[in-house]
């Protein structure tokens, strides 16, 4: 069994498809991101703090430090609560000048 095989077999049934499809080349950008986000946080959207609260693993995502974060999915709403605009770039984000950006 090659790695890529490996790591197929890891990725939960209800996920495969697309993940083998990211793999293949055949998703956006967009949902590349999609796939790539879920496969960092486990293939686990939701979870629970001790207290209860439910987290979006990826929306709130507090990794500020990964090239995807500005442009991960299901982050309007934490945008919103940060009172950061939809647009705001990267290097806007990160504080640096200039840059080539993600060109997604
Ligand atoms: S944005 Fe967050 S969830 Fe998505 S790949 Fe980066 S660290 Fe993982």
């Amino acid at each position: 069994m090659t790695d890529i095989e490996r790591r197929i077999e890891a990725v939960p049934v209800k996920h495969r498809s697309m993940y083998r499809k990211a793999l293949a080349g055949e998703l956006s950008p967009r949902a590349a991101i999609k796939v790539k986000c879920y496969d960092c946080v486990g293939w686990e959207r939701w979870a629970r703090t001790l207290d209860g609260q439910r987290i979006d693993n990826i929306g709130d995502c507090s990794v500020r430090g990964c090239p995807l974060w500005a442009v991960r999915p299901f982050r309007m709403a934490r945008q919103s609560s940060q009172g950061l605009e939809a647009g705001t770039s990267v290097t806007e984000l990160a504080g640096v000048e200039g840059g080539d950006g993600p060109g997604l």
